[in-house]
């Protein structure tokens, strides 16, 4: 599409449309094929909350859309078996958000859901998507960091599982090729004491776009006190890309759980953070606020699993 501004004298805006291809196949096998052969203008559309709005301020031009929202049978579930919790790319936020799954120590994703766009988004805003947008401010992606979370993605040749943590390369850039799609997320689920939780920053209390927005899943040894492990996972730690907070994680892992525990992972993320300022706050501001938020994170946790607050 393109817009010519006009010489004449009512100096109209005229709108050149070029050609958009939609595809809608009902068998996840044929669209897999579809894409095998094509090169990098055909982009996947789950409900596009996120692409339309990129096509729309030209940041993407794709020629073919590539409609997956009729797989609903393939990729729309949550299911928990073995120890493992398995999400299906095009379960919505509003799936998560009704799901008993996430009533306990899997609370950070009840979390992120709650405080995710609003309802009219939730209802069809997909894991998938979100997870493949790959942007800075998306609410299930640290998440799922925090949970360790692996990526099935399925190609006509066949499949490959990658860890979310090496998923994101770049800001709004994965290692997706052009010819996979992202079927499922999925992770272990956290073992012995262990709690999830999550907060987010934004700049108003209704369609917040995350400013910051940290998550943790910590696990405390049987003592109660001692930390067995503890994921932190925020956007920023190295460029404008979400990813694990790996030093303050390192740092807390064997030590109990105090004030001054706290107090000094807080200076370690600090250190560990790769700051940058923006139209939505001051690399300064986002370092308080992270800090802030990891000694919120860890209290939390720690109170939910029955240790120190
Ligand atoms: C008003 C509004 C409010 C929003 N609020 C929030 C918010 O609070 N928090 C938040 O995190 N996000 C928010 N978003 C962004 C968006 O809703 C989420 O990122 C959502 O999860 C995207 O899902 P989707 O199904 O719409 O993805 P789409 O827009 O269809 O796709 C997003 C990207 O992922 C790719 N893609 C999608 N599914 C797959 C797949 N299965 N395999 C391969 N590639 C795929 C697409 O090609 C595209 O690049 C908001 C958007 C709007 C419009």
């Amino acid at each position: 599409m393109k817009f010519f501004n006009s010489e004449g004298p009512l100096s109209r805006q005229t709108v050149v449309m070029s050609a958009l291809e939609l595809y809608s196949p009902t068998d996840l096998n044929d669209a897999l094929r579809f894409i095998e052969h094509k090169d990098g203008k055909v982009a996947v559309i789950a409900s596009g909350t996120d692409l339309i709005p990129r096509m729309r301020k030209r940041q993407i031009s794709p020629s073919v859309l590539l409609d997956i929202s009729a797989f609903t049978e393939d990729l729309r579930y949550i299911r928990q078996a073995g120890g493992t919790l398995r999400l299906g790319a095009l379960t919505t936020v509003t799936d998560l958000l009704e799901s008993p799954t996430f009533d306990g120590e899997l609370s950070a994703i009840r979390e992120a859901a709650t405080l995710f766009g609003a309802p009219q988004v939730r209802n069809v805003a997909t894991v998938g998507g979100n997870v493949c947008s790959a942007a800075s401010s998306e609410d299930l992606i640290p998440v799922f960091m925090a949970l360790d979370a692996s990526l099935k993605l399925v190609s006509a040749k066949g499949e490959r599982t990658v860890p979310l943590r090496d998923f994101i390369v770049g800001k709004r850039e994965t290692i997706l090729k052009t010819s996979e799609i992202l079927a499922e997320v999925s992770f272990r689920l956290p073992e012995g004491h262990s709690w999830t939780a999550y907060e987010k920053l934004g700049r108003r209390n209704m369609l917040i776009i995350a400013m910051v927005n940290e998550a943790l899943c910590l696990t405390l040894e049987d003592d109660l006190r001692t930390i067995r492990s503890a994921r932190i996972a925020l956007n920023r730690v190295s460029g404008k890309i979400p990813s694990l907070a790996v030093r303050t994680s390192e740092f807390l892992k064997g030590k109990g759980v105090s004030d001054e525990t706290v107090a000094q992972a807080q200076k370690v993320l600090a250190s560990e953070l790769s700051l940058t300022s923006d139209f939505r706050g001051s690399g300064a501001y986002r370092a308080e606020v992270a800090q802030v938020y990891l000694k919120r994170l860890i209290e939390r946790c720690s109170r939910q699993i029955g240790g120190p607050s």
